[in-house]
């Protein structure tokens, strides 16, 4: 079956219907935008055509351009990328124009998107080109124009259409920022045209093509004295809009994505033509962006590999193992968050603390989300009743009868975690999975005090759980194949996506922030203006600067994690100098955001002010300071070094993992793809020959490791020897 098939009724009214076979939603692909353009060549030009609907089979209209096409289409270069956008362009002025006269604009047949569901990217830059978008009252759909989140903007006429239907302003949120939002916020944004009930879809879209005049054809930009919603850029009011959010984009993206400036760019210059020159002017920003390493490194690590890690790519063979009844021991922080987001995607709860007040305690903490969501108009009354249901608070660990997994939440102590394996296994069946969320101790030595060791695995959340996405898998030496498949499918079930990692001190993801964290605590030592460290920081693109991850996570875990590693490590222990600093800030009772003292100083009301300025009369600034790249150079190869490190001593088997999981984990500079995607960026050359420089400098915790070295001398990248690709894209 083709991607588009069409229908015409005895009406005369043609139904072009969107369905890409085996796929639960539909996506454009090449072929099918050629499809779907000779369909309307034919029905545009039978004369027993009156005018056409536009629809899919599915429940939902699109989820947008199928990305890996975009990645197709870049081998081919920039010129190649071009003119396949200005075929898209052509194909769409087609529709928008419909056959009618350029001068009279008339003789034209009315075209009707018309929307079931979700309408998102091309699902929505293909309708806004038709002359009416009709979307059925779904709730659940989704439309917009997300291509920002990945990296690009949207380039086949979204970003042109959107400023010219709603003035540069209002679509803003929706270019910018890839806001999404139901069929009614559409309708009330002007987003769309009318919002009808689902059953009433079809024919209201056909009652409109019988009844639309020649005028409801004409899209306002195409008539003469069009003039666009809230002024271009040289009207005042215009002026005012554009130095705004030339000024906004860089303060939200510090310059680092340039699909952000480029999409900017392509609505201010468009803004001073001609539509038609409009369309070609952001044809030539979008082969830019698509050009750009940075845009197709985060169109692969956030779209494609998210998406390969999302649907399980390193899962060993095993039959299904989705959760049916999950036990979670420790109801604080993190137990109670855990067993949330499980009762939200349906699955039994027992949720077990020491007291039943703090068993209770966990289980109020999933009615607060759920109480916030109903009142952000996000939950129902009778959903929040149902995910309470699922979830059994309890001291009796005979609850956990019938659980198929338990993940453990309690104290980070061996003696208490084994106490409590000791307990479950008790009263547990003998197929059940065991993970612990520890973030700290090895999973191999917790194993040791399991009668199942096969089954005994670490499943590690970020906080807060609700809100973070990542999920680190970790497989201990002895832990088996079913637990790995059954942790992936309950990650799965709960919509995160995973990482499968192998046992080593922090695992991946603590591994590479700690170190991060220790480079700014060290510079404060060194005498380094926090301000520069700290900004440094953000502008490579790091949501957070060292001082303010530390003021988040609390200075007294950093003290306790210091204390632990340096007992386990002994004489090799390198970080002396950042305990002083970190160990007198603990001393002064400055522990981060939670005492609003930190290295930060806070309001009553925990809002962060400013640096503390008690930090320079202990740490007087050194005269001379260093460049701004030195301090990115450290704070950047204090992680990718580790990431290395991680895959060369196989603790990381996949770098698309390694890649993910840096960026949905801590955050790590998103705009570069990840670690491995920005060193084949700089390339293992050059990133050596930085490391050569900092070691002589700084020591030899940047010391490149053999992979590295061996990959610069061989000139490899690592998408090219551990991706498969041929260089870097
Ligand atoms: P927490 O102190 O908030 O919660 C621990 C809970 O376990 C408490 O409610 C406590 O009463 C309960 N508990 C202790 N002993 C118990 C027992 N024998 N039986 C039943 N319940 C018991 O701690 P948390 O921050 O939720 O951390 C829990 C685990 O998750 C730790 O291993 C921690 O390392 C790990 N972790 C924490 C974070 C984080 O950001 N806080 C992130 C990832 C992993």
């Amino acid at each position: 079956m083709p991607d588009f098939t069409m229908t015409t009724d005895a009406d005369g009214v043609a139904t072009i219907t969107w369905d890409v076979v085996q796929k639960s939603m539909n996506v454009m692909s090449t072929e099918a935008f050629g499809l779907v353009s000779t369909l309307v060549d034919q029905a545009l030009t039978d004369p027993a055509v009156k005018g056409i609907i536009l629809t899919s089979a599915k429940k939902d209209f699109a989820g947008g351009m199928d990305l890996n096409v975009i990645a197709q289409m870049k081998l081919g270069g920039a010129q190649a990328v071009f003119d396949g956008v200005m075929q898209i362009h052509a194909m769409l002025r087609k529709i928008e124009r419909a056959g009618m006269d350029p001068k009279s604009l008339k003789g034209g047949k009315p075209i009707v998107a018309a929307l079931p569901g979700t309408a998102l990217g091309i699902g929505l830059e293909l309708p806004l080109a038709c002359h009416r978008i009709i979307a059925a009252d779904n709730p659940k759909a989704k439309i917009g124009l997300p291509e920002i989140m990945v990296g690009i903007f949207p380039g086949a006429g979204g970003t042109t259409r959107l400023t010219r239907k709603l003035g540069a302003m209002a679509a803003a949120p929706y270019l910018l920022e890839g806001k999404l939002c139901s069929p009614r916020e559409a309708k009330a944004a002007g987003l769309i045209d009318e919002v009808v009930a689902p059953e009433d879809l079809l024919a209201r879209a056909k009652e409109w093509v019988l009844s639309a005049t020649e005028a409801d054809l004409v899209k306002p930009w195409d008539t003469k004295g069009y003039k666009m919603p809230g002024g271009a850029p040289y009207h005042p009011a215009g002026f005012m809009t554009f130095v705004g959010a030339s000024a906004m984009i860089n303060a939200k993206t510090q310059g680092v994505y340039p699909a952000a400036k480029a999409l900017l760019a392509a609505v201010y210059e468009g803004a001073l033509v001609p539509f038609d020159v409009a369309l070609k002017i952001e044809a030539r920003h979008f082969t830019g962006v698509l050009m750009n390493p940075s845009s197709s490194a985060m169109i692969r690590s956030l779209f494609i590999n998210k998406e390969a890690l999302d649907k399980g790519a390193n899962r060993p063979a095993a039959p299904d193992q989705s959760v049916k009844k999950l036990g979670v021991i420790g109801a604080g922080m993190m137990g109670a968050g855990i067993a949330y987001v499980a009762a939200n995607a349906g699955i039994e709860v027992v949720l077990i603390d020491n007291t039943q007040d703090a068993a209770d305690r966990g289980r109020a903490h999933s009615e607060g989300i759920l109480d916030k969501g109903i009142k952000r108009g996000k939950v129902t009354a009778d959903k929040k009743a149902e995910v309470l249901a699922r979830i059994t608070a309890t001291t009796d660990y005979a609850a956990l009868k019938g659980a198929d997994l338990i993940v453990e939440a309690v104290f980070e102590d061996p003696k208490v975690k084994a106490d409590v394996t000791h307990k479950v296994e008790a009263v547990v069946g003998t197929d059940c999975i065991y993970a612990t969320n520890t973030s700290t101790l090895p999973i191999t030595g917790l194993a040791a005090a399991s009668i199942r060791p096969e089954q005994f695995i670490g499943i590690h959340f970020f906080s807060p759980v609700d809100k973070m996405n990542l999920v680190e898998i970790i497989r201990g030496k002895k832990t088996g194949d079913v637990a790995v498949a059954k942790a992936l499918d309950f990650v799965r079930q709960i919509r995160k996506t995973p990482i499968v990692v192998n046992d080593a001190r922090f695992f991946y993801a603590n591994r590479c922030i700690i170190p991060y964290i220790n480079e700014g605590i060290r510079m404060v030592a060194e005498g380094v203006e926090p301000a520069l460290i700290e900004n440094a920081a953000k502008l490579v693109g790091m949501p957070l600067g060292p001082l303010q991850l530390v003021d988040e996570t609390s200075i007294d875990l950093g003290v306790k994690i210091a204390k632990a590693t340096k007992a386990a490590m002994g004489a090799d222990y390198p970080d002396e100098a950042v305990d002083k600093v970190l160990f007198w800030m603990a001393d002064q009772g400055r522990l981060g955001r939670k005492s609003k003292s930190g290295f930060y100083a806070y309001d009553d009301k925990g809002e962060r002010l400013g640096l503390w300025e008690g930090l320079a009369p202990k740490y007087p600034l050194d005269k001379l300071q260093p460049s701004l790249t030195d301090v990115q150079h450290r704070l950047l190869f204090a992680q990718v070094l580790e990431a290395v490190r991680a895959l060369e001593e196989g603790v990381l088997t996949d770098i698309r993992e390694g890649d993910v999981g840096a960026i949905l984990g801590w955050g790590f500079a998103p705009w570069s793809g990840g670690p491995f995607s920005w060193l084949d960026m700089i390339g293992a050359a050059r990133a050596v020959e930085i490391c050569r420089g900092l070691t002589a400098q700084f020591g030899p915790r940047f010391h490149a490791p053999a992979l590295l070295r061996e990959m610069a001398e061989k000139a490899e990248t690592f998408y090219g020897r551990f991706g498969g690709e041929k260089a870097a894209a």
